[in-house]
């Protein structure tokens, strides 16, 4: 297999109460799972089989859906896990916190602006905080399981903190209430993951 599903770091119960264990055993061991196994179908006997995930994703635009669609949410997803964690939230501190300000004036304005991006995204997709080309941050959004390595993204860059809002990531305990759960997901933020991501 040329991909594998990165074990969750942290017990599934370990987010709660802002994510709960259910929601975390099935996104993880189904929903990402199936994106594993979908994009090994998708590549085998394929030369991208050998080829790292980021590579498939920054030259995404010369595979077909199933790839983009299956390798966006493998990417994505293993993403995901990292930057969440139990004993997390508050503010970035340091360089990242330095940089945060200088894009976005405060910690509460970035909030703020990342939040709409995530709940104004239609439909499925994803919110990111992106270190683009020239080191800057930027917020964008993506639809399904694009993201920002992606060639086709409309802002491209390094993303280094991502938000899953699909409804799979929060229907069980926020049913249609995506800005709640948005509002509660800043509380499990690992910094720590996202400001190594960033240097
Ligand atoms: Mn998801």
């Amino acid at each position: 297999m040329a991909f594998t599903l990165p074990p969750l770091p942290y017990a599934p119960g370990a987010l709660e109460p802002h994510i709960d264990a259910r929601t975390m055993e099935i996104h993880h061991g189904k929903h990402h799972n199936a994106y594993v196994t979908n994009l090994n179908n998708a590549v085998a006997g394929k030369p991208e089989e050998n080829l790292s995930i980021e590579e498939i994703c920054k030259n995404i635009s010369k595979y077909p859906m199933p790839v983009r669609n299956n390798g966006g949410g493998h990417f994505n997803h293993s993403m995901f896990w990292t930057v969440m964690g139990p004993n997390a939230g508050g503010a970035p501190s340091g360089a990242l916190g330095d940089a945060i300000n200088a894009a976005f004036g405060n910690f509460e304005e970035f909030k703020t602006k990342f939040n709409t991006a995530a709940t104004t995204r239609f439909g499925s997709g994803w919110a990111w905080l992106v270190k683009d080309s020239s080191g800057k941050l930027v917020i964008s959004s993506t639809p399904n399981q694009d993201n920002p390595l992606m060639d086709i993204a409309e802002v491209k860059g390094t993303p280094i903190l991502g938000l899953d809002v699909w409804e799979h990531a929060y229907y069980l305990n926020y049913q249609n209430r995506r800005p709640d759960y948005c509002a509660a997901w800043w509380n499990v933020v690992n910094w720590k993951e996202v400001a190594r991501r960033f240097a």
